[in-house]
């Protein structure tokens, strides 16, 4: 007896990047987590929160979390909506302007989760595949409710710049969603957008750039009536009184945060020159990993197996487009002349 509903019974289900027993000594460069800690004022808040508040249900609105954001990107808290994670957000996004049975769209190679989530909602997936090197694309289907665009890319992380993503957003009738999951890495974001079209939607998480995966908060910034008819929709408690209070205090910290990024940015830079060196192909990335790919092409699973017998854990997709190559974090300095080392021992068995 199939008991999941049919939709649901035929498919996979979305694959997080493993997470293995950190005694197991592994680089972990897949999941783009951050290389570096949480702000020193994590520590602190976390060392003075009072465990006797755990019993009262966190602020519903997280108006303060809000506000901060806003004084911080030059918006009203009303067209702020925090989440759990962006997962979350991208969630209550479907779910907020695409009816079960109509369209949402996005190009390939993409964030996978989209397509998961456009299946648990019943809507329809409008793959549109982009050709490699991917800076062309072609128009985004009219048709679609909700449209997202990656910007930086992912698995790629290839970006594309602003006056391109403004052109995509005016084809599309439905909601824009550009989904900054890297954008603090790169030159580049599109929140000037909001102001100009009321039908984009920038979302961001505080997982990769803040060193926060761990604590699950996701935020979106559009006009004022998208912004509302989401909040309709969200769970009424979706983000934690213990996430609501570690993000206010790590964006209190922007020092810290633009060293951390700075260096980040900095590392990517340096290996992916000396990546290309030894002979990798790789996209010019304006996120926190790279995508190398072995001189030879089809390479990729034994490029991610032999990777992973040498203890360097990265991400193979097996899709179209993607298949000639791995996404690889970027970690610390060490962690990636480690991973050169292995890189160019591994070259030799290719
Ligand atoms: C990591 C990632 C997310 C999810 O971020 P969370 O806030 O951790 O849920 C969303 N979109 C893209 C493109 C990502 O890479």
């Amino acid at each position: 007896m199939i008991y999941a509903r049919p939709p649901i019974a035929a498919m996979k289900g979305y694959v997080p990047g493993a997470q293995p027993d950190p005694s197991q000594k592994y680089i972990k460069l897949n999941s783009n987590e951050n290389p570096y800690p949480p702000s020193p004022r994590v520590k602190e808040i976390l060392q003075r929160l009072n465990y006797d508040d755990l019993r009262i249900y966190p602020d519903p609105l997280a108006l303060e979390l809000r506000e901060k954001l806003g004084r911080l990107y030059g918006f009203p808290a009303n067209q702020i909506i925090c989440g759990n994670g962006s997962d979350d957000i991208l969630n209550i996004i479907i779910r907020t302007f695409a009816q079960p049975g109509e369209a949402i769209g996005f190009y390939e190679p993409t964030f996978p989760l989209y397509r998961v989530q456009g299946v648990i909602h019943g809507v329809q997936n409008l793959a549109v595949p982009l050709a490699d090197p991917f800076d062309r694309p072609p128009a985004p289907p009219a048709q679609a409710k909700v449209f997202f665009l990656p910007n930086p890319n992912s698995p790629v992380g290839f970006m594309y710049p602003l006056s391109l993503v403004r052109s995509l957003a005016r084809q599309v009738q439905g909601v824009f969603v550009v989904d900054e999951a890297y954008a603090e890495f790169s030159p580049e974001n599109a929140l000037g957008l909001v102001g100009e079209m009321e039908n984009v939607i920038v979302t961001r998480t505080v997982s990769k750039s803040y060193s926060l995966a761990g604590v699950r908060l996701g935020y979106a910034i559009g006009s004022e009536p998208l912004i509302r008819e989401m909040f309709k929709v969200k769970d009424p408690f979706n983000v934690n009184r213990l996430t609501q209070a570690v993000v206010a205090a790590a964006l209190e910290d922007q020092d810290y945060f633009r060293k951390n990024i700075a260096a980040v940015a900095e590392t990517r830079e340096w290996f992916t020159a000396e990546a290309r060196t030894l002979g990798y192909r790789i996209i010019p990335s304006q996120g926190n990993f790279v995508f190398p790919r072995p001189p030879e092409k089809g390479r990729g699973v034994r490029f991610f197996q032999s990777l992973f017998d040498r203890k360097v854990l990265t991400r193979f997709y097996d899709e179209e487009g993607l298949r000639d190559g791995v996404r690889m974090t970027i970690g610390t300095p060490e962690d990636m002349r480690i991973t050169l080392q292995v890189m160019k021992d591994i070259l030799k068995i290719f």
